[in-house]
């Protein structure tokens, strides 16, 4: 658990980068920090490595004040990846993830070992281990970086716009990889974007900053489309309308008491065609709200099921719910904006 207590930064200039930042990480979840450029999610992401000290406040670490001990041992635990990979031009793959537990006293052999297998984690072929790193696309360079990151086996990744800078396609791989990866490794992620659809796809929670590094709502991401705190959530979460790509987000905890301010009665027809380029709404048979589903061109929950885009819950129970939302007479399913 990481715990940011009143933290503030302040540079010498007088900017005040992060004003009075109080938030806690959960373990084990990706946890994003979101928000327009300068808005100070990179300020608040390095003070949790210490290299940027706060001006005020505290950050603890599983109860631990993060500046009482030693930095380079804290640095051990948190695995960072920024958007250029950084990686050194004269090394091979293999040897540029390998340098890592070296670097930890590993021998070259068990280094190497251990970067095999972290290629394979993070989903580069073996033959690329002896290319270099100008052999490589974008996309697959920031794979490496992940697996350097990860070399250590740190409990903490901390991630600052590592997908940005590639094409949306791979961007999307990158995402999906990062989920499965978080999944099966249970890493606590912290993971920084300025773009509101990689936030919600890939948030357990979402930080949404504003200018003057002011927190202006943390939540599930599914809470923020429903529910944004003030005006400017609701414009940042609402500019880009027309989501892609987002799949489901889980509704557990919204009560139903918002399902009523947001649902209308639609026909069958009104609500099939409404999945087929907006979000909907997915109830089951009490109208108990189980998440919000977007069909990509598609008005199939076995399409839905069958590409994976479903998840945090049973595909059976999701898969009786789509269809009795998408067929039932009262048409108990609600497109809302696109959103
Ligand atoms: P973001 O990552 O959200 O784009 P940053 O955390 O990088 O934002 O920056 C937040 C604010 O702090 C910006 O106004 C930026 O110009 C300022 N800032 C960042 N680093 C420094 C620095 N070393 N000295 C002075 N101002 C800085
Ligand atoms: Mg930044």
């Amino acid at each position: 658990m990481i715990e940011f207590r009143g933290v503030t930064k302040r540079f010498p200039d007088g900017t005040v980068a992060v004003d009075a930042l109080d938030l806690t990480v959960a373990d084990g979840g990706i946890t994003v920090f979101v928000g327009p450029s300068g808005c100070g999610k990179t300020t608040s992401l390095r003070m949790i490595n210490r290299m940027v000290e706060p001006t005020g406040g505290t950050i603890e670490i599983d109860g631990a004040d993060i500046m009482a001990g030693d930095a380079a041992e804290l640095r051990r635990g948190i695995g960072y990846v920024i958007q250029q990979a950084g990686l050194f031009p004269h090394r091979t793959i293999l040897d540029n993830i390998a340098t890592v537990p070296m670097l930890l006293g590993w021998s070259k052999a068990k280094a190497r070992t251990r970067a095999g297998e972290l290629m394979e984690i993070v989903g580069l072929a073996p033959e690329m281990a002896k290319r270099y790193p100008n052999q490589l696309s974008g996309g697959q360079q920031q794979r490496v970086g992940v697996a350097r990151a990860l070399a250590a086996d740190p409990p903490i990744l901390l991630m600052d716009e590592p997908f940005s800078a590639v094409d949306p396609v791979v961007r999307e791989n990158l995402q999906d990889e990062l989920l499965r990866l978080q999944s099966e490794l249970g890493k606590t992620i912290v993971f920084v974007t300025h773009d509101i659809d990689e936030a919600v796809k890939l948030g357990d929670k979402v930080a949404v900053f504003r200018t003057g590094g002011i927190l202006a709502q943390y939540d599930e991401p599914g809470h923020l489309l429903a529910r944004p705190a003030d005006e400017f959530v609701d414009g940042f979460v609402g500019r880009d309308r027309g989501y892609r790509g987002l799949g489901f987000l889980p509704a557990e905890g919204l009560p139903v008491g918002d399902l009523a301010t947001v649902s209308l009665g639609a026909s069958p027809e009104q609500v099939r065609d409404a999945a087929r380029d907006g979000w909907t709404l997915v109830v089951d048979e009490a109208k108990r709200p189980l998440g919000w589903v977007q069909v990509n061109g598609s008005a199939s929950a076995d399409d839905l099921v069958a590409g994976g885009s479903l998840y945090d819950t049973e595909a059976d129970s999701l898969r009786g719910a789509l269809d009795s939302a998408l067929s039932s007479p009262s048409g108990f399913g609600v497109a809302v904006d696109g959103a």
